[in-house]
């Protein structure tokens, strides 16, 4: 059977997904009904791309849908979107009806759709390259709106009129930027003219919108390619205005004197690992905003568009801590030992030595710094790098300490001499600290 030829090379759980998304048309079409792949997996598929899932058109209503398959989630019913879930490891498939969407409020979403044709389908898609279909039976793309030439020749373009297109649904002109960053395509004339004009209208669209394709840009291996289009167009602006300030600030990257701050941003994007979180590699965007300072700019700047664009806590939260500690490691051979394993025990460790590594490749500087922390970290020279405390609260009260702000203090200080091996057991650890109370015995009892 012709869907059998490609699945042998997939890995497992990708061949289980794309064997149930053909079982989901299958199933459809026995019921008498017309069902395709449609839009991102058909254009994943041309460029050879594994898809990361499958979506399906048909013109089965979403009450047909859910009558035919066992296991189902109705997720915009209204939209004529039902998931159907797949078996363990085949993940699911959307199934959405044919239609074509009425009249837009405010630039945002359709007020009605309508259900339809394949051909309407696909006019009411966003870009050429995202409006095909795909017959998984007999392997014949089906492509109302000239997507595979412009696959092709490198090209993204809005279906239909791109002004018109962005007035609609104005987070097209993000994902404007996404499509032609991850894909590579060059952006046609009438739909970068439309894209520029507009670009400063996308704040109708809600932030957390907004923020998904933002998320998706920064955690793609093209993110650089898509935030340089951003500041291009114009959509910097308006969603990170932040970054605007990094720009024409000379980067004083010895290696590379026609840098300013925001082409080194840029390089160390592209540095990153090739998979960063989301928290990473806003870390990455944000961190040389404000440099030269005070230096607390830049978790302001991040602190200022996380809320503005509703980013999860955990995401700020990492990014906050990235930007803050950023250049923390650069001599970890010089830093008290105490400091450095207190450092190098954080949970957010490795991402910080990522952005370290990041920033040092970009400027063509050596990692050694890194290494060195990376090294410690693994093989921990001498000894854990969290040990349990030899002194605790209990230990201090037999010393005479009364619970107050100085307690903590002494912790700390008795924690620091085990860190950096100037006490090596609980005994020598009660000895050293009898030493240091003798003084202020009086004071604090
Ligand atoms: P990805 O692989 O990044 O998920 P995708 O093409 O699947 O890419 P989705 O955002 O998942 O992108 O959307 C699925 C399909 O739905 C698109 O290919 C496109 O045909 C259509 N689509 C999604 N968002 C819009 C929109 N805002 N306007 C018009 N069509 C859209
Ligand atoms: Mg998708």
């Amino acid at each position: 059977m012709a869907e059998q030829t490609q699945p042998h090379s997939l890995p497992s759980d990708q061949y289980r997904k794309r064997e149930f998304a053909v079982k989901v048309v299958r199933g459809l079409r026995d019921a008498g009904h017309q069902a395709l792949w449609a839009g991102g997996c058909v254009r994943d598929l041309l460029i050879g791309l594994t898809p990361s899932d499958y979506d399906v058109a048909t013109d089965a209503p979403p009450e047909r849908v859910m009558q035919l398959f066992r296991r189902t989630v109705p997720v915009g019913v209204s939209f004529g979107v039902v998931k159907v879930i797949g078996p363990r490891g085949a993940g699911e498939v959307e199934v959405a009806t044919f239609r074509s969407d009425g009249a837009y409020i405010d630039g945002r979403r359709p007020e009605t759709v309508v259900f339809s044709s394949p051909e309407q389908d696909a006019s009411r898609r966003d870009f050429t390259i995202n409006g095909m279909f795909f017959d998984p039976i007999s392997e014949d793309v089906i492509d109302f709106v000239g997507g595979r030439h412009d696959l092709e020749t490198g090209l993204l373009r809005a279906i239909g009129d791109p002004a018109s297109r962005f007035a609609e649904d104005k987070l097209r002109l993000v994902r404007a930027v996404r499509f032609a960053a991850r894909f590579g395509l060059r952006i046609e004339p009438e739909t970068e003219k439309a894209l520029v004009a507009m670009a400063s209208e996308v704040t109708v669209v809600a932030a957390e919108r907004i923020a998904q394709e933002l998320r998706r840009m920064l955690v793609h291996p093209s993110r650089s390619a898509a935030m340089r289009l951003m500041m291009e167009f114009g959509l910097a602006t308006v969603i990170v205005p932040e970054l605007l300030s990094l720009v024409g600030v000379p980067s004083q990257v010895a290696s590379r004197p026609d840098h300013d701050c925001w082409e080194q941003t840029l390089a160390v994007l592209d540095a990153l690992p090739h998979d960063p979180s989301v928290g990473l590699a806003l870390a990455a965007l944000f961190h040389d905003i404000g440099r030269g300072t005070d230096g607390s700019s830049a978790v302001e700047a991040l602190d200022r568009a996380s809320d503005r664009l509703k980013l999860a806590n955990v995401e700020r939260e990492t990014a906050s801590w990235l930007v803050a500690h950023h250049g923390i490691l650069n001599s970890p051979r010089s830093m008290p030992v105490a400091r450095l394993k207190r450092l190098l025990a954080e949970p957010g460790i490795h991402e910080l030595l990522a952005l370290h590594r990041a920033v040092a490749e970009a400027a063509d500087l050596p990692v050694d710094h890194v290494e060195y922390c990376e090294h410690y970290v693994k093989e921990k020279p001498d000894g854990p790098i969290r040990p349990e405390p030899f002194v605790n609260g209990n230990d201090l009260k037999r010393l005479g300490l009364t619970p107050g702000p100085s307690f903590k203090q002494w912790l700390d200080r008795a924690y620091d001499a085990q860190l950096e091996g100037r006490v090596t057991n609980q005994d020598e650890a009660i000895a050293w600290l009898c030493r240091q109370l003798e003084p202020e015995k009086p004071a604090s009892s």
